[in-house]
């Protein structure tokens, strides 16, 4: 019996989908204006794990994401220039080039880590029809009332506002930092459509005049026409449950008439050293930089599986280095399953399997999942015992079928780089981190990756 946490009821849910066997599911992609960090794919790797545990408990699938190639301001209230005018400015691109740039690198980290692309990608600039009839119907409605510089949504004509973050008005604008514009009726009103200047590089024509949407309006109109009303589940990460769901949810019902979404699901946040990840502290991440220090994607994969969907996560490299260092370990424990051609007994492998699915249906509790599978590993070698992990794999994804022995490194290290990677643990020791990070590169110029233990270092060949 598989129970989800639903943010709405603040409760784990006995999931019941609309209709039987198939399941309906919309997430919020990203916002394509820039390469994802670790953090943003690790709410992407919830959705994956979402999506592969809800079919291996034999569902089907209609999955809807979009991609945010307009509207999405720089706050998210309804600040600030274009996120997408704005990178497009700055690289003397069209805004055309810089979505589809980042929607492919962001497909292909995707496809790294694993992670299966719902069946439906939606994109805004695509839809701003469906967009623009949208916004008319709640402007016929009596929700949207227009401005000077766009049509607003009416949070005072909506009495549910505020019921999914549970915060009330005025927690509400200070959160938002909603900047104050006269001529909205209250200052937590939203942009459904703006109206745009002259010289904006991306609008459409509206019966408002040349413009563009505002971000919100892009998930209520493209959820409703893929998936109809209502739909089963909605995801996104945590930082959208004050705003952007808040405002989907008052967009959609406001239009429908009632509740649109069955379970609302939010991934935590990822942290770096225990902070905000920022372009201004250097900490954002990319899978391309894991990449370069010598880390496999899948090893992240396996350090976001290691920690409940709703749990904050730390990123470390101690901790990357240990995830990379349990995820080998994984792959050769499970060799010797692999390559043996002993049976199971039969009860012992119903034990696992129970144990496993029990684990996922607890509101996806993967790290206990993984547990199951270390504590099986450990079984006696046995042909079954790899076909069972191959089986828990359609959930893990961690590419279990490429079991291998622990290569034996004889080739000796090149002194040069051992010399480096003991300055390293000197500068380390100092605690000078800038250095350490100089050296880790001058090392991996050399073809060597080190990861750091308790009280030394590991080299690895790249
Ligand atoms: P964006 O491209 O900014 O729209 O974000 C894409 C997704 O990443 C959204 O679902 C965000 O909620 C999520 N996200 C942003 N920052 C983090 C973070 N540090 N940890 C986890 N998820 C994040
Ligand atoms: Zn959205």
């Amino acid at each position: 019996m598989l129970k989800l946490y639903n943010t709405l009821t603040r409760k784990k849910e006995v999931f019941v989908p609309i209709k039987k066997g198939t399941v309906t599911m919309y997430s919020c992609g990203p916002t394509v204006y820039n390469y994802a960090h670790i953090g943003n794919l690790r709410t992407y790797v919830f959705m994956d794990m979402l999506r592969r545990t809800l079919r291996y408990d034999g569902y089907k699938l209609k999955g809807v994401m979009n991609i945010t190639d307009v509207g999405h301001l720089l706050s998210d209230a309804d600040d600030g220039e274009d996120k997408m005018a704005k990178a497009a400015k700055e690289q003397q691109k069209t805004p055309r080039e810089i979505a589809d740039y980042y929607t492919a690198i962001f497909f292909r980290d995707l496809e790294r880590l694993q992670i299966g692309k719902p069946e439906i990608i939606a994109k805004a600039t695509d839809h701003i029809a469906d967009m623009i009839s949208y916004v008319q119907d709640l402007t016929e409605k009596g929700y949207g009332y227009e401005t000077s510089d766009g049509i607003y949504f009416d949070i005072g004509k909506f009495d549910g506002y505020g019921k999914l973050s549970r915060l009330n008005l005025d927690e509400q604008i200070a959160g938002a930092r909603v900047e104050v514009n006269a001529e909205k009726r209250h200052p937590a009103d939203f942009a459904l459509w703006k109206k745009a200047e002259k010289n904006h590089i991306m609008q459409w024509q509206s019966p408002w005049g040349m413009g563009y949407p505002g971000w919100h309006i892009e998930c209520s109109a493209m959820s409703r026409k893929y998936l109809g009303v209502p739909f089963d589940i909605h995801t996104g990460g945590v930082d959208h449950i004050p705003v952007h769901h808040e405002n989907e949810i008052a967009q959609s019902e406001a239009r429908e008439g009632k509740q649109t979404v069955n379970v609302w699901m939010h991934g935590e946040f990822m942290l770096v050293d225990g902070g905000k990840m920022s372009k201004s502290l250097g900490n954002t991440y990319t899978i391309d930089n894991l990449i370069e220090r010598g880390y496999s994607p899948l090893a992240f994969r396996y350090f976001c599986l290691n920690a409940h969907y709703r749990k904050k996560l730390n990123f470390t490299f101690e901790g990357m280095d240990a995830a990379q260092t349990a995820y080998d370990r994984l792959l050769y424990t499970l060799y010797k399953h692999k390559t043996a051609s002993a049976p199971t007994d039969a009860a012992l492998l119903e034990k696992y399997r129970t144990q496993f699915g029990d684990a996922i249906d607890d509101d996806l509790n993967l790290p206990l999942a993984l547990g199951v599978l270390w504590t099986m590993s450990k079984e006696t070698p046995s042909r079954d015992i790899f076909a069972l992990a191959l089986d828990f794999d359609r959930v893990l994804g961690l590419d279990l079928q490429s079991a291998h022995e622990e290569q034996a490194d004889d080739e000796p290290v090149p002194e040069q780089v051992t010399r480096l990677a003991d300055l390293r643990l000197t500068a380390r020791k100092e605690k000078n981190w800038a250095e350490s990070d100089r050296l880790r590169d001058e090392i991996a110029a050399l073809g060597y990756s080190v990861a750091d233990g308790k009280d030394g270092y590991t080299l690895k060949k790249l």
